[in-house]
């Protein structure tokens, strides 16, 4: 196997990435936090909030989702886009309490040029105004969609690959692989930096895990920033059964996505409400930089204020006043 020594590689072999999988825990945990601190102050954890624009009725049919309109089952109420000024209004409150970026998701299939689209553009020219990062999630996109969004200063764009492309037929059927991997590309052709990860315990296997930060590490270059998920699963949905993963799971996905994208900010985001704090600080450990905080995550609970306070303080961050910009 080739040493995991912090060199970025667009070249990894998918049986490399499960072979670093699979190292004994503390090994792996052990390389991915040398490579970490290599590349980045082991100390800062950027703090990003993460806001609902505009809820549920997504015709998507993502079998995780409790947005998707499909999820007859699903107790979500829909919310219709909110209004400029007051997610401005919430992006200054996370500012206050701590936050560097403020990410605006809204549940679209594709964006849609219009009053609706406008009032996004108005929404990261305000967040940027109060010079946050911004970041959004809007569904596909036309390049001169892209453009619009760059112009304004978008930061970054949410795009997620959720899963392998051998198993992502399992979990939507509304669209492709290639149809991310084209809005991926068309944003990046624009400047704007990619968030992009996925998701894990959806009854995957270990391949897809390594098969997906296989595509993502081969991104020339990789995504800035790698949200890692676990499944929250949400009554309604097609997942609802699905056993919470094992937070010792979180922890090997975290340190591989780590080891084979060393630069990158990976995000600690949903299912760290089923984490406890030791469990958090080992995937900190392990390579995760960035988490969000606010009691929701679009619609599934997040670890509570409280909670997140005590993480920080736990860790050495004293500015604990943070408080919530999340609506759903
Ligand atoms: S994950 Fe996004 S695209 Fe999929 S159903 Fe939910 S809101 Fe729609």
């Amino acid at each position: 196997m080739m040493a995991a020594d912090g060199t970025i590689r667009h070249d990894w072999a998918i049986d490399e990435i499960i072979d670093l999988h699979k190292l004994p825990l503390l090994e792996l945990v052990g390389r991915a936090n040398a490579v970490h601190r290599m590349r980045h102050d082991p100390n800062k954890v950027q703090k990003a909030s993460l806001l609902s624009i505009k809820t549920g009725g997504c015709p998507e049919n993502c079998a995780y989702c409790p947005q998707s309109a499909h999820h007859r089952e699903v107790d979500l109420t829909r919310d219709t886009l909110m209004d400029p000024e007051s997610v401005v209004a919430m992006a200054a409150t996370a500012k206050a309490a701590g936050a560097e970026r403020f990410c605006m998701g809204a549940a679209w299939r594709q964006v849609r040029d219009g009053r609706e689209f406008d009032a996004v553009i108005e929404m990261v020219e305000g967040v940027r105004a109060l010079g946050m990062e911004a970041c959004v999630t809007l569904g596909m996109l036309k390049p001169h969609q892209a453009e619009r969004l760059a112009t304004a200063g978008l930061t970054a764009y949410n795009h997620n690959l959720d899963t392998s492309p051998e198993f992502y037929g399992r979990i939507i059927t509304t669209r492709t692989y290639q149809d991310r991997l084209d809005t991926l590309a068309t944003v990046r052709s624009f400047g704007i930096d990619l968030c992009c990860g996925g998701i894990i315990g959806m009854g995957e296997t270990i391949r897809d895990r390594a098969s997906m930060l296989h595509v993502l590490a081969g991104m020339t270059p990789h995504p800035e920033s790698v949200p890692i998920n676990a499944l929250v699963p949400v009554e309604g949905t097609p997942l609802a059964k699905q056993p919470v993963i094992d937070p010792l799971e979180l922890v090997r996905m975290v340190a591989t996505a780590r080891l084979v994208m060393p630069a990158s900010t990976v995000r600690l985001s949903a299912g760290r409400s089923n984490l406890n704090r030791e469990a958090q600080i080992l995937c900190l450990v392990a390579g995760a930089n960035s988490v969000f905080y606010g009691d929701t995550l679009l619609t599934t609970p997040n670890a509570g204020i409280g909670e997140d306070a005590e993480l920080f303080a736990a860790i050495g961050e004293l500015e604990c006043n943070h408080v919530s910009a999340s609506a759903a």
